[in-house]
């Protein structure tokens, strides 16, 4: 079938008209290049189709949840079945409490558990339990690291006033030193340190936590009687079976989740260790679809899966075949790949790029042929993959490179130049 985006550029049209610029958030199209579809028709399993018909392997998975492939069977079913005798009630079903004993047998430092719908209220609660453990009020956190969209992490800073961001304090991810110059200058006042489980920010290579700097955080945290908090909110189960940090050996007393934990049925949440309990218990939380029993089901069946198989093997296994493959035909081209973090949590950037025009047109060539990845963000493997798959989408960055190279020198991308120019 050919390609074509007229259904998509009709409803981009009426989106002007009633939504703002469109669509908003990352999930808006207008920073990714120009063919890319902004609405989706259907999703299964690994693939993903736009209003227009055309399929995509999605290596984006949702942004993260599709762990187990869009719409699957076993997962659904739970969903389905928790919904039809009653999803959100005036108050919560037994689901809760059997999700809570789920998720703190699996996460080895968790004592207990809360739900909410986002990673942002997950992550907002974390400060806010740090801040009632301590009674301080600084928050020390890695520069460019993603924390959600409220006016105190929120990226951009149009909406956002001074004492939002206050009480915070940055530190280089990985840097010992900088972490303890962050920490000196919070000085008496430090609430919590957050990390994040692997640097995964958008635009630059990814890097997997250095271990002196992950116990350096914990070791400060508990000489300072603060908390340390990991935001697991994308990374979660994808990279352990446990919390992310499992694997560099440092607990964290609190740690967010979101995402994969429920394949992408609405659910997130925020995980605790003993010491945090009272502050926890003593802060004021809640939301109207917070308690909604029938994600909660779908989060109990993901959970059964992520116990059972091998999911994580297979999607490190995936992601290894699509790395080496990529290297393979970059290099027949006389091209250079930047793939760089876990090979299941990609992050694919070409290399001698600096205004990111190749992997703009790169990326662009791809979509044409059926393949969805990201020019500067991190990307997904679910199950639902096959090797199959994977060849496909080598063989269709063979096609994208062999274009790339006949196309020559390339302008600058004006949106991405914009963007830098709004973020700065
Ligand atoms: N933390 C991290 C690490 C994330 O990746 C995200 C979402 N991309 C969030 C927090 C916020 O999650 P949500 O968009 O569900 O609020």
């Amino acid at each position: 079938m050919t390609w074509t985006n007229s259904k998509d550029t009709a409803l981009r049209e009426r989106a002007m008209a009633v939504i703002p610029n469109g669509m908003y958030g990352h999930q808006s199209v207008m920073l990714l290049p120009d063919d890319y579809p902004q609405f989706f028709d259907r999703a299964e399993g690994a693939y993903l189709w736009d209003v227009d018909g055309n399929r995509y392997v999605d290596f984006l998975c949702g942004y993260g949840p599709n762990l187990f492939g869009y719409g699957h069977a076993a997962i659904d079913q739970a969903y389905v079945e928790r919904m039809k005798r009653g999803d959100t009630m005036t108050g919560p079903g037994q689901a809760m409490v059997e999700l809570a004993e789920a998720l703190t047998a699996q996460v080895s430092h968790a004592d207990w558990a809360m739900f909410c719908k986002n990673g942002t209220d997950a992550t907002t609660m974390a400060m806010m339990i740090a801040r009632n453990f301590t009674q301080k009020k600084t928050i020390v956190l890695a520069k460019g690291a993603y924390h959600g969209a409220q006016p105190w992490c929120t990226p951009l800073k149009n909406g956002v006033t001074p004492a939002d961001r206050a009480n915070q304090v940055f530190y280089e991810y990985n840097d010992v030193e900088s972490l303890e110059a962050a920490v000196r200058e919070a000085g008496s006042d430090l609430a919590a340190i957050f990390a994040s489980p692997i640097k995964h920010d958008t635009f630059v290579d990814q890097k997997l936590p250095n271990p002196d700097y992950a116990r350096r955080a914990r070791e400060l945290c508990d000489e300072h009687g603060a908390l340390l908090i990991v935001d697991d909110v994308r990374a979660g189960f994808r990279l352990a079976r446990d919390c992310s940090w499992s694997l560099v050996g440092v607990k964290p007393d609190l740690s967010t989740w979101g995402k994969a934990i429920a394949n992408g049925h609405p659910i997130s949440a925020l995980l605790g260790a003993d010491i945090a309990r009272f502050a926890a218990a003593t802060i004021y939380a809640t939301g109207s679809y917070w308690f909604s029993a029938a994600p909660m089901a779908a989060s109990l069946a993901t959970l059964k899966l992520i116990r059972e198989t091998d999911y994580l093997e297979r999607t490190i296994a995936l992601g290894e075949r699509l790395r080496t493959g990529l290297d393979e035909v970059a290099g027949r081209h006389g091209f250079g790949l930047r793939q760089t973090g876990p090979a299941q949590l990609p992050l694919i950037m070409v290399d001698d790029d600096p205004t990111g025009a190749k992997g703009y047109f790169w990326n662009n060539a791809l979509l044409k042929r059926g393949v969805y990845f990201h020019p500067w963000h991190n990307m997904f493997v679910t199950t639902a993959m096959t090797d199959a798959d994977i060849d496909y989408t080598i063989e269709a960055a063979d096609d994208a490179f062999k274009l790339l190279k006949a196309a020559g020198p390339l302008e600058p991308v004006a949106k991405l130049e914009f963007m830098h120019s709004l973020a700065g």
